[in-house]
């Protein structure tokens, strides 16, 4: 249920646990007062405190020890909770403040490199969003991150972590359901938010708003403004999909099958290129195939980040910088493949109408990579993600698809096609834009001609280099035919 309560509180779990859990998890010391009795014998109160790094942080009273404990641990949750959501909204001030203070001690020295700075400011966010889950969603941490860079300054504008997708009994129709919940696709879906703002942004004529009416009579970004995408490691599929150490044959033969397109099967047998035949799941159900992060970052470079429905109202938007924070062996090497590369043999990019472009971001890799903080095999099946502005995280069952908890109350994810729709209905209202009023989710889709005709370029692009068929969730299952 959607609400602003502590997680634990909503999932029911003993207080009492999720606060030494807390404590165990980010290293510092919970610990309760001797229980205290007051009262008669036949009606004594009992109390307690909750002591957090030695700081009595809420005192519980009840009519039994146990209730007066939990009581405490409940309160100092709530304000746990409460502090971490207050650092939340003021994030990159925090992390900012949190980077330049450290630089300044460290006067020896080199100041951060561009690709360092990306990283630290993501990391940095992310650490205070996971602050307000109180206890450990995402174990594995693959962390995504979206930021903005304008007159020199980085901001991260969007977050996301994960790496489920739903699972076909799962799948629901009325556009509430999120299919994949890996952290670039979470991410980029909080990104869309973020620009969704920023036209409201537009609109109210704030003075700092970061687009501009183009040419076209479309919006489009300001020159100064510049989006960044990090990625805590390779994302799946093409670019991380090879053995990295193996003999002259395996790499050979995986030769072979480098640049394919590949889709991540929910209950896995790793990232299988589309045009092979899935193999039969437990109990002869259906499984859903969804394309892998590495192709769905390849196709942003040409059909943009902002999506089919906003390609109605702006220009597309490409990523800058690509920063990868950490690769395992010759990982590094596939990256520039999956991403772009792909893209840039034969005749793609005088296929492409305009405004479209191949777009080929820079990539980097911060030299302080740190392999060891993402292992995966403890990964749980929840995402988070955040947007600028919230203050709170949403918390995202990846196989049901569901939104848990987060800072709005509506009953669906803030990043579900759903709540998209709705804004932009109320966009379209702002604009005039009544030809797009009253149609389906999909008809709109359809609708934006261009973003459709590029992107059926570049699946023609993949079949005629033999790189295989893309395999769309919304064309094989009735995912995009909802009204609001
Ligand atoms: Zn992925």
């Amino acid at each position: 249920m959607a609400t602003n309560l502590p997680p634990c509180v909503i999932s029911n779990r003993d207080p009492v646990s999720v606060l030494m859990e807390h404590g165990q998890t980010r290293e510092v010391t919970v610990d309760f007062t001797e229980c205290t009795r007051t009262g008669p014998a036949h009606n004594s109160r009992f109390h307690t405190a909750a002591l957090v790094n030695g700081k009595r942080f809420a005192e519980g009273h009840g009519t039994s020890k146990k209730n007066a404990k939990k009581i405490a641990a409940e309160l100092a949750l709530d304000r746990l909770y409460k502090v971490a959501s207050r650092n939340l909204s003021g994030a990159n001030e925090l992390v900012a403040d949190r980077i330049e203070n450290n630089e300044d001690e460290n006067a020896n020295d080199e100041p951060l490199s561009p690709a360092q700075k990306i990283k630290a400011m993501a990391k940095g966010v992310f650490e205070l969003a996971e602050e307000t889950q109180m206890i450990y969603y995402c174990k594995e941490k693959v962390v995504a991150s979206f930021l903005m860079e304008r007159c020199g300054q980085i901001t991260v504008v969007a977050l996301g972590t994960g790496n489920r997708s739903v699972l076909y009994q799962n799948l629901k129709t009325d556009g509430t359901c999120i299919l994949q919940a890996h952290a670039e696709i979470v991410a980029r879906r909080s990104f869309i938010r973020f620009l969704y703002n920023e036209l409201n942004r537009f609109i109210d004529c704030e003075t700092d708003a970061i687009f501009t009416l183009g040419t076209s009579g479309r919006l489009q970004l300001l020159d100064s403004v510049k989006f960044h995408l990090y990625i805590s490691r390779p994302p799946c599929g093409d670019a991380s999909a090879f053995p990295t150490i193996g003999s002259k044959d395996v790499r050979s033969k995986a030769l072979r099958k480098q640049g394919v397109l590949r889709t991540l099967v929910a209950d896995g047998e790793g990232a299988i290129p589309t045009d092979s035949i899935l193999p039969a799941g437990h109990n002869g159900e259906e499984r859903l195939r969804v394309m892998t992060c590495s192709d769905k970052i390849c196709r942003w470079n040409v059909v943009g980040v902002q999506g089919a429905l906003l390609s109605h109202l702006i220009e597309p938007i490409y990523l800058s910088k690509v920063v990868i924070g950490s690769y395992s062996g010759d990982q590094k090497e596939h990256v520039p493949r999956a991403l772009f590369g792909r893209l840039q043999t034969g005749t793609l990019e005088e296929k492409i109408y305009n405004p479209y472009v191949v777009n080929e971001p820079s990539l980097y890799y911060p030299e302080d990579h740190d392999l060891d903080n993402y292992a995966l095999n403890k990964s749980r099946q929840y995402s988070v993600v955040w947007t600028l502005g919230d203050d709170g995280v949403e918390v995202i069952d990846g196989i049901f698809g569901i939104k848990i908890s987060g800072p709005t109350d509506m009953p669906y994810s803030a990043i579900s096609k759903k709540h998209f729709f709705t804004l932009f209905h109320e966009l379209c209202q702002k604009f005039g834009r009544r030809d797009l009023l009253g149609k389906s989710y999909l008809q709109i889709k359809d609708k934006a001609s261009e973003y459709r005709r590029n992107q059926d370029v570049l699946y023609q692009h993949f079949v005629s280099k033999k790189l295989g068929t893309w395999c769309s969730v919304s064309e094989n299952y009735d995912v995009d035919n909802f009204y609001l």
